[in-house]
């Protein structure tokens, strides 16, 4: 079950003394529990991993139980009297995993901890923390209100960016909803409501503790993002929840985060919010997402004639704040013509960008930059950088100013911070994306314009995107060049094609030597359920596309009917779509007494079907879920809840979002062929996530029908089933 550099399990550092798979069995024994093999094995691993210093790239199938499997030896480690400095950093890629490991995971394995050492009635000491261990969850600045401007909501009758006279003419959706917001009723019950919370100490401030439903648009006016906060200038600071928190973190052993938090952290040298890189042993759950979310993280977007509209906000407050501070009147003068010449510039390079969208729809890709055609953008672009980083460098130059002021009588100091953040981040959105325009074309990154819909035709305006293509490169710059500790990386789906290799690539682990890889099989017995691949007439390419869609809504039609007809034993049916089109043409092609069964994403939000879904079924009522990708991972529906998952068409991700595109096109600059470098791989995994959503217990059986006759008749087909669960097969 392992390859690459796997070695047999050796002994945990325990301080206990026993081996550690004697070690582990014995903290299952003692709770009464029956230890899983493949998760003693996947502790091993983890062991290993530990104790040479590697990363260990591990696949633990359903049911093997990841969670505990890496818990258990690192709170082992914790525990030990001569690993006091050594911390521990869990990143999931969502909010709701790092929840459970918080109130369901580890106050269960900490009461079985306990109980192995000989501690009486553990299960009543639920402070989460154990002797060493103190446990902290962190979250990112965007979950925590800002008690500054909750409080100042009223004041401002907006509680939002526009109360310092910008963004009442912004064109960004954000601005627009929370423009929408203002005077509204509702949001205003809802801030009374939390400062009544806050104040009381009836909510700390996290987002996620409170059971009413936010609007996102009134949250973001909110939050305690850093360019609105004057930090220990605040009269809030001792008060402030992110602060609160952020000070907990300094003493935490083990934090459990997502994703996204750890690679801002890293981005910015870690050590920011979270621990330093030098003492830090990481856990990477959920980690088939970890590529994905690095590209995420140095995305820029930048809109181009919008840009005046924060230059005017900087044009009427920098002469009132640069007297207030009495700081230098040479260096704003520089400023206030770079911001002139900025102004004539974005209006030159508006009129270049024009003549490259010609007749585009969605979108245009530049592809070839740094040719001759892209020479008199070149100019343009680097006439607009350069204007855009003298304002950069002035604007840091003041805020360092601003913030040091001890003595000096800023009228609205909180305010005046606040704004200055603001325009320092559209600023360096501007820069930060024309410089990537400026990095050589041989480079993974995608270069795209899209057309700002949203504004009326008097205010039309481009929106510029660059982004990386592949996360190889940033992760190894910004990870796995820095780290002093081992590295644990897991997740259900790693392997495509039932080979790392193509995982290793785009995390940049591929030629390191500290990796090691190894998989663990789900302990569920597949052979009882069924796998079956229908014999279509027709396949979604080509000439056969539109009899294909024809044979599927007849498919889906006849697997609903069954379901209907056997109403003493109802089990629920999740049917997955590659796109809302092919989703919607089955929908209205089913009859009405088939439809009222089905409930189908887009309908109400996901966790509303889900539970909809749930009450159907108990009340033995057939319930046929459609959904698209979104309901091929992370939906739990064990036993009778599905019996049934059909994909309809095999997921391949369409060539035609900008980014796609691209990394296509470079991967054939690169002699490499898209479709079996990425293609393939990509779809492989997604695969084994949709066909997951079948066995998600010991004993739960049933049958996944894929509608896709390519799976018998193309050369990858063969690949894809041998990539699957032991199921019994069925063509
Ligand atoms: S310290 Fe910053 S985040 Fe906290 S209340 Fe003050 S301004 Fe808001």
């Amino acid at each position: 079950m392992s390859e690459l550099k796997s070695k047999p399990a050796s002994k945990p550092a325990s301080k206990l003394g026993n081996s550690g798979d004697v070690f582990y069995r014995s903290v299952f024994t003692d709770s009464g529990l029956a230890p899983r093999e493949a998760q003693l094995s996947m502790m091993a691993c983890i062991d290993q991993a530990l104790e040479n210093n590697s990363i260990a790239v591990i696949e633990g199938g359903t049911g093997v139980g990841k969670t505990f499997a890496y818990l258990l030896p690192v709170l082992t480690l914790l525990s030990q009297e001569e690993n006091l400095n050594l911390r521990v950093v869990i990143a999931t890629a969502t909010v709701t995993l790092q929840e459970q490991i918080l109130k369901k995971d580890l106050p269960e394995i900490l009461t079985m901890f306990r109980k192995s050492l000989g501690e009486k009635n553990p299960e009543n000491n639920l402070d989460n923390n154990f002797p060493n261990i103190s446990i902290e969850i962190a979250k990112g600045r965007g979950r925590y209100v800002c008690p500054q401007r909750l409080y100042g909501f009223h004041g401002s009758q907006q509680g939002d960016l526009s109360l310092y006279g910008i963004g009442e003419e912004e064109s960004e959706n954000n601005f627009k909803n929370k423009k929408n917001s203002k005077n509204n009723a509702q949001d205003s019950e809802i801030i009374d409501e939390l400062q009544e919370k806050l104040s009381l100490g009836a909510w700390s401030g996290d987002r996620d503790e409170l059971d009413q439903i936010i609007p996102q648009s009134l949250w973001s006016g909110l939050i305690a993002e850093t360019s609105t906060c004057s930090n220990r200038r605040c009269s809030y600071f001792s008060e402030c929840p992110y602060f609160k928190v952020k000070k907990n973190l300094s003493k935490a052993k083990l934090i459990i985060t997502n994703h996204d938090l750890l690679l801002s952290d890293l981005a910015l040298g870690s050590g920011v919010l979270l621990p330093e890189l030098a003492n830090t042993i990481y856990i990477i759950d959920e980690a088939h997402h970890f590529p994905q979310k690095t590209l995420g993280q140095f995305e820029s977007e930048t809109l181009l004639l919008g840009s005046k509209l924060w230059l005017r906000s900087l044009e009427t407050y920098l002469p009132k704040w640069q007297q207030e501070l009495k700081s230098s009147a040479g260096k704003l003068a520089e400023c206030q013509k770079n911001i002139e010449n900025l102004k004539i510039n974005l209006d030159l390079l508006y009129q270049e960008l024009e003549k490259f969208w010609g007749n585009s729809e969605e979108y245009f890709l530049f592809e070839n930059m740094m040719g001759d055609s892209g020479e008199d953008l070149r100019e343009k672009i680097i006439l607009v950088l350069k204007n855009s980083q003298s304002i950069g460098a002035y604007l840091s130059e003041f805020h360092g100013e601003l913030v040091q002021t001890q003595d000096k009588e800023i009228a609205d100091f909180e305010k005046v911070v606040g704004l200055l953040g603001i325009l320092i981040k559209k600023n360096y959105s501007l820069s930060r994306t024309l410089e990537m325009f400026l990095i050589p074309d041989q480079e993974p990154i995608a270069k795209w314009m899209t057309f700002n819909q949203e504004l009326s035709v008097k205010k039309q305006d481009f929106i510029l995107h660059a982004a990386w293509m592949t996360a190889s490169e940033l992760l190894k710059q910004f990870f796995w060049g820095k780290i002093k500790r081992p590295v644990i990386l897991c997740s259900a789906t790693l392997r495509t094609l039932g080979s790392f290799e193509s995982y290793l690539k785009k995390a940049g682990l591929e030629a390191d030597p500290r990796v090691s890889s190894q998989f663990f099989i789900s302990p569920f017995n597949y052979q009882e359920s069924f796998l079956n691949i229908p014999n279509m007439k027709n396949i979604p390419e080509g000439a056969e596309s539109e009899k294909y869609v024809q044979e599927v809504i007849e498919n889906i039609k006849n697997i609903i009917n069954k379901n209907i007809e056997n109403n003493k034993n109802i089990g629920g049916v999740l049917v997955l779509f590659a796109s809302q089109k092919l989703l919607q043409e089955v929908l209205n092609n089913l009859e009405d007494a088939q439809k009222k069964f089905v409930l189908y994403q887009g309908q109400e939000s996901k966790m509303a079907l889900l539970s909809k879904h749930h009450e159907n079924i108990n009340k033995n009522i057939p319930s046929i879920l459609f959904g698209l990708q979104s309901f091929s991972e992370g939906v739990d529906l064990p036993g009778k809840y599905c019996t049934h998952v059909v994909i309809v068409k095999l997921p391949f991700a369409p060539p035609t979002s900008p980014i796609e595109r691209a990394y296509q096109k470079w991967l054939v600059t690169q002699n490499k062929n898209p479709f079996r470098e990425h293609t393939l791989p990509e779809a492989s995994l997604k695969l084994t996530q949709a066909v997951g959503r079948l066995i998600r217990r010991d004993g739960d059986v049933g049958e996944v029908t894929i509608l896709d006759h390519r799976m018998m008749r193309k050369f990858y087909g063969k690949m894809l089933i041998k990539s699957l669960p032991n199921f019994k097969l069925n063509i």
